[in-house]
C-alpha cells in the first residue's frame, strides 16, 4: 500500500519510519530544497515523545544534540539585578523525561533513521489530489492510496482538502532571528516587560545564536506574511528602548540570514481526515507555536495514525476516525493549555510579570523532588504533555 506524506521536518519523518516498520511503501515530498539547517529554534520533547524515540533506536542521537540550556538570566524593569533561573529544575518540575532540541536537529535524526526504507523528494509540492492521483507542481503526477499532510501549521494539503480552514489568534506574535555566537554557554537571556518578552540563547550543536521575541496587543496587526521589512519594522517599534541589550538584538534582527515571524493561532477543526486524505501534526492540529508542547504532539499523532493504519491493515475507513478518536482529546486539552500557556508567558501587567518571575524563582530555588511533587498535586496542568499515553500497536514490524 503506497502512502504520500508531504512535508519532512517532524511530524512526517516519524510517521514515514514507523509506516514503513509496519509494511507500507512510503513516500515523502518536502518543499524546501533540501533538509533545513538554517534559522529554526529550539523545540522540547516531553516523555511520549521521548518514549517514541526511544522505540525508534534514536533517543541516545537526540539526546547528544540537546541544547544545552541550563539557566535563564531574567531583566525586569525597575529591578537593578537580573534574576537567575535554574532551567533544569523548570523542566524536572514539568517533565519526568524532557529534552530541548533545535528543531533542525530532530527532524534531521528522524530523516536519517528513515531514509534508507523511505522516498524522499526534496524541492517539490503537492498541487492537486483527485482521488488517488496526486500532481505536484515539478514532478510527474503519480498514484497513493492515502495522502497525509503534515506540512505545518499554514499546510498546502489542508488548503487543497479542506479550503481555507480558520486559524485562530490566540493574542501573540513571536519572532526568531539567527545571530552570531559568542555571547552565551548554556545560558538564555530574557528581557520582561508586560506584553513583551525577548530571549536571546546559543545551543551547544548550533554555530550561531537565537534572538526570540513574543509579543502581544490588543489588536491583531496589520502585515503581509511576506513582508520582511515591515515585519521588522513591528519588532522596532515594540521593542526599541526597553534595554540597551535588546537594542542590540534589533540592530542583529537588521543583518540576520535567518528572519521568522508569525501570529500565535490555533487550528480548531472538529475533524482532520477527508475521504483517503488525513493531517498530523502542526498541520492538523497545531495548539499554537511556542505555547504548547506541539512537537510532541506531533510525534504523538504520527505515532498513533501510523499505529491505526497498521492495526485496520490499511484500511482507512477504519484508521481514521480510531487516530481522530484516540488524539481527539489530547488535542482539545492541548488547545486549553496553549491558550493559558500564551496568557501566562506574556503576561500584559507588571503584576503578571511579578507572579511568572517569582514562580520560576521559586521553582528554580526548591529541591527538583519537592518542585516536581508540587506540579504533580496540581494534576494534568503545567505537565499535560508529559501525561499524554502512548499506546502500544501489537502489530508485527518489519526488521
Ligand atoms: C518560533 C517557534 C518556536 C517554537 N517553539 C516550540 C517549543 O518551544 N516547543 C515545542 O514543542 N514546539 C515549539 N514550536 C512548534 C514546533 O516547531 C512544531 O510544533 C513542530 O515543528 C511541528 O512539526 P510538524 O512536522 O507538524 O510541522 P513543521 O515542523 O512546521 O514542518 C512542516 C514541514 O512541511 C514542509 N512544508 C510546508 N509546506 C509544504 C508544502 N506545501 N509541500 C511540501 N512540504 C511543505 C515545511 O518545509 C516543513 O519541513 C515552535 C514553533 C515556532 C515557529
Amino acid at each position: 500500500m503506497k502512502v504520500l506524506i508531504s512535508g519532512a521536518s517532524i511530524a512526517g519523518p516519524v510517521l514515514a519510519y514507523w509506516l514503513n516498520r509496519y509494511g507500507f511503501e512510503v513516500t515523502v515530498v518536502e518543499r524546501a530544497p533540501r533538509p533545513r539547517k538554517t534559522g529554526g529554534h529550539a523545540v522540547d520533547l516531553f516523555r511520549p515523545g521521548m518514549d517514541i524515540s526511544e522505540r525508534m533506536g534514536v533517543l541516545p542521537l537526540i539526546e547528544a544534540k540537546a541544547t544545552g540550556t541550563t539557566r535563564m538570566t531574567v531583566y525586569r524593569e525597575g529591578k537593578a539585578a537580573p534574576a537567575t533561573i535554574d532551567m533544569t529544575k523548570i523542566f524536572s518540575a514539568v517533565s519526568d523525561r524532557h529534552v530541548e532540541i533545535m528543531r533542525d536537529d530532530l527532524s534531521e535524526v528522524y530523516v536519517n533513521a528513515t531514509v534508507d526504507d523511505v522516498e524522499y523528494v526534496f524541492g517539490d509540492s503537492i498541487s492537486k489530489i483527485e482521488d488517488d492521483l496526486v500532481s505536484f507542481e515539478h514532478g510527474a503526477a503519480r498514484r497513493f492510496d492515502l495522502v497525509v499532510g503534515a506540512d505545518g501549521l499554514h499546510s498546502g494539503v489542508r488548503r487543497l482538502v479542506f479550503g481555507d480552514e480558520p486559524e485562530y489568534f490566540i493574542g501573540g506574535y513571536l519572532a526568531v532571528a539567527s545571530a552570531p555566537k559568542g555571547v552565551l554557554d548554556g545560558e538564555m537571556v530574557t528581557h520582561i516587560r508586560p506584553g513583551r518578552l525577548a530571549s536571546r540563547y546559543g545551543a551547544r550543536p548550533l554555530d550561531d545564536e537565537r534572538i526570540a521575541f513574543l509579543f502581544r496587543g490588543d489588536h491583531e496587526l496589520d502585515y503581509h506574511y511576506r513582508d520582511t521589512a515591515r515585519q521588522k519594522e513591528i519588532l522596532h517599534s515594540t521593542y526599541a528602548g526597553v534595554h540597551p541589550q535588546v537594542d542590540e538584538w534589533l540592530t542583529e534582527v537588521e543583518r540576520t540570514p535567518a528572519f521568522y515571524f508569525d501570529s500565535i493561532t490555533q487550528l480548531r477543526m472538529a475533524s482532520w481526515s477527508r475521504g483517503r486524505v488525513t493531517l498530523v501534526g502542526d498541520a492538523g492540529f497545531c495548539p499554537g507555536p511556542a505555547v504548547g508542547g506541539s512537537t510532541s504532539l506531533a510525534v504523538l499523532g504520527a505515532y498513533v495514525l501510523a499505529g491505526e493504519l497498521a492495526a485496520a491493515g490499511g484500511d482507512h475507513t477504519r484508521a481514521f476516525p480510531a487516530y481522530e478518536s484516540e488524539m481527539g482529546d489530547i488535542v482539545r486539552q492541548s488547545r486549553s493549555f496553549a491558550l493559558a500557556a500564551a496568557r501566562t508567558l506574556i503576561p500584559t501587567s507588571k503584576i503578571g510579570v511579578g507572579a511568572l518571575v517569582a514562580g520560576a524563582r521559586l521553582v528554580s530555588a526548591l529541591p527538583a523532588g519537592v518542585s516536581r511533587a508540587l506540579a504533580k498535586r496540581g494534576g494534568k496542568g503545567v505537565r499535560m504533555h508529559d501525561s499524554m499515553p502512548v499506546k502500544d500497536y501489537q502489530v508485527a514490524l518489519k526488521s
